[in-house]
């Protein structure tokens, strides 16, 4: 048992060099995802709780975004500091692409926001559109804001629709990815990076990520 945990541990750690992903590891990541995992955590905490594992999922999206130099007077003397290059967009996939909307704009609070509204067909698990406003992309720094990452069909759609747009630099923030879900998205759109809080085991035959934490929109927003 041990000696099969530590091979799929290897597995997933080989799967990640191959693949534009970073897993958060930090025990706070670790401690809120829990919270969120945890079936009797009920619609205010989960937001609570989803709220603060996305300052650090963002934080982690964004460390790689060019800065330019600054002088800024302190009140002793003449610092030099940096500031961001270019904008930042984050386009959040509704629903549950919500319920990290906030820790954008605590962070980035002049970040320009769109949405994606997609749904998937239960039965195929094909994306589906419904809506769609996008703020001009070009030059921006693209979050797109998929908090569970399963299959990968509608967050390489939202890819799409962004690059139609004029997107270029585009990372992807989820709270839980699927290993098929980052397969998909890696073979479809290799440039597009993942940020997420954990790489959990697999699919289940309804498209549910496990062990997940099941649906994230219901878990937000207490619906059945
Ligand atoms: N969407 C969710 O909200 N949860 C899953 O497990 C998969 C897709």
């Amino acid at each position: 048992m041990k000696r099969l945990r530590e091979r799929e541990r290897a597995r997933r750690r080989s799967l990640l060099r191959l693949m534009a992903v970073t897993i958060l590891d930090h025990p706070l990541a670790s401690d809120l995802l829990t919270a969120l995992r945890d079936k009797d955590t009920a619609p205010p905490e989960f937001r609570q709780r989803a709220r603060r594992l996305g300052y650090l999922l963002v934080a982690a999206a964004l460390s790689d975004m060019a800065t330019h130099q600054r002088e800024v007077a302190t009140p002793l003397e003449t610092a030099t500091g940096t500031v961001l290059q270019r904008p930042v967009v984050a386009v959040a996939v509704l629903r549950a692409g919500l319920g990290l909307l906030e820790s954008v704009l605590a962070l980035v609070p002049d970040a320009a926001i769109g949405f994606a509204g997609v749904q998937r067909d239960e039965k195929t698990a094909e994306p589906m559109e419904y809506y769609t406003k996008f703020p001009t992309l070009d030059h921006a720094k693209v979050l797109i804001l998929e908090p569970m990452l399963a299959t990968g069909g509608s967050l390489s759609w939202a890819v799409d629709k962004v690059k139609e747009n004029g997107a270029r630099d585009i990372t992807a923030v989820c709270v839980v990815a699927a290993p098929e879900g980052v397969a998909f998205v890696e073979e479809n759109h290799p440039s597009v990076r993942i940020v997420a809080a954990s790489l959990d085991r697999e699919l289940t035959p309804r498209f549910y990520i496990a062990p997940g934490l099941g649906d994230m929109g219901d878990r937000l927003f207490g619906t059945i």
